[in-house]
């Protein structure tokens, strides 16, 4: 429903913003050219322009042939236009309107775009919750000499369903994760944990948006722990894991401003972070 007018390009993601007629480009094009791309899932468009004129490789040019005539780049910021409204602003009525013409979005559209998670983070649960990871399973259908074995585990063909909830290497992490969120939830594919959250994590809300940022982290992590293992022989331990995704989570929380509430103090609390929170200004002493 938002459509990107571009500017000077500094707010435009190129492939998740709608800003070349039709969609957003990652729906335009195949998991392997989103993977083997020269541009990056977090890149921005004022990235790819220098001296006075846009820089595409060819192979992005044949993929979309119309980013060829493209107009350059202005000192204007980038617009995000609400397309239901004729102002570009946001209406309720139009809005309610073009709901009622359009098909609804993915219901774990809500799940991905949370506002605390970072960008490859969001990207790689964006591409999990689809089932569009490159798991072996997938890319054994093209090449019947790749072993399906999960590098994680060596016992069990990969999926996307084992490598996030079967998986002996695995299992650990989400559970220690999860005691570290509060929950006890064990689903067993991406079905039943996009139903749960969709169900239970509300959004506004403040503990949910830490959940969700805490999810898209764990995947992105364990993705990569499996990339090392097939492509390099880096390898890290469970624990290590475990801690590095809570140290990004720690650290992605300390940028954002948390009023003081007792919702707030305990979520700061539960990631040891109580210190850091804002709190009401003492008032003014008042005795003689
Ligand atoms: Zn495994």
């Amino acid at each position: 429903m938002i459509f990107t007018k571009v500017g000077n390009g500094s707010r435009t993601f190129f492939w998740e913003d709608n800003w070349l007629q039709g969609g957003p480009l990652s729906i335009k094009t195949t998991r392997e050219n989103l993977l083997n791309s020269p541009i990056l899932p977090d890149q921005k468009l004022d990235s790819l322009y220098h001296d006075a004129q846009w820089h595409f490789s060819q192979s992005v040019v044949y993929l979309f042939p119309d980013i060829v005539g493209i107009p350059p780049l202005s000192t204007t910021d980038d617009m995000f236009v609400w397309l239901p409204s004729p102002s570009g602003s946001f209406s309720l009525s139009h809005t309610i309107r073009w709901l009622s013409t359009h098909s609804f979005p993915k219901p774990w559209h809500h799940l991905i775009w949370s506002p605390f998670s970072i960008p490859r983070c969001k990207f790689s649960l964006w591409l999990a919750v689809q089932g569009r990871l490159p798991t072996l399973d997938r890319s054994s259908m093209r090449s019947f000499t790749c072993s399906r074995v999960c590098k994680l585990c060596n016992m069990v063909d990969e999926t996307h369903n084992h490598l996030f909830f079967a998986c002996s290497y695995t299992r650990p992490i989400w559970i220690s994760l999860q005691h570290k969120c509060g929950l006890h939830i064990a689903p067993s594919s991406w079905t039943d944990l996009v139903e749960w959250i969709t169900n239970r994590w509300p959004r506004g809300d403040l503990r949910s948006s830490v959940n969700k940022l805490v999810l898209s982290m764990a995947v992105n992590r364990i993705w990569q722990e499996r990339n090392n293992r097939i492509f390099t022989s880096q390898r890290c331990s469970q624990i290590a894991i475990f801690r590095q995704i809570t140290n990004m989570v720690r650290q992605k929380l300390l940028s954002i401003k948390v009023k003081d509430s007792p919702i707030a103090r305990r979520l700061m609390l539960d990631w040891d972070l109580l210190a850091f929170i804002r709190s009401p200004p003492e008032p003014p002493d008042l005795t003689p």
